[in-house]
């Protein structure tokens, strides 16, 4: 079975994508206590100031998790409004 290039392609990209989300089991997210789900839908990642992107978008960057994505819905305890 051969697979169009295009296929391939958004398949990597998928896979790059979901491997870069930070595991919140990872030690850094640990410490941080992230979770995915924000217990206090007023305290969300995508409302904190260490958040890095659109706040319309499912994830985004933050400061404190370089080079892993975070979801705009999830939090940790060094929250800042
Ligand atoms: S500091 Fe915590 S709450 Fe703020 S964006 Fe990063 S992981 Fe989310």
């Amino acid at each position: 079975m051969v697979l169009p290039l295009s296929n391939l392609t958004r398949q990597g990209v998928a896979l790059a994508a979901e491997s870069s989300k930070v595991d919140p089991e990872s030690p850094a997210a640990k410490v941080l206590e992230y979770v995915h789900e924000s217990p206090n839908p007023l305290r969300r990642c995508a409302d904190c100031q260490l958040f890095k992107g659109s706040r319309t978008a499912k994830w985004g960057r933050c400061a404190l998790l370089a080079g892993k994505l975070v979801n705009a819905r999830g939090w940790c305890h060094s929250w800042s409004g």
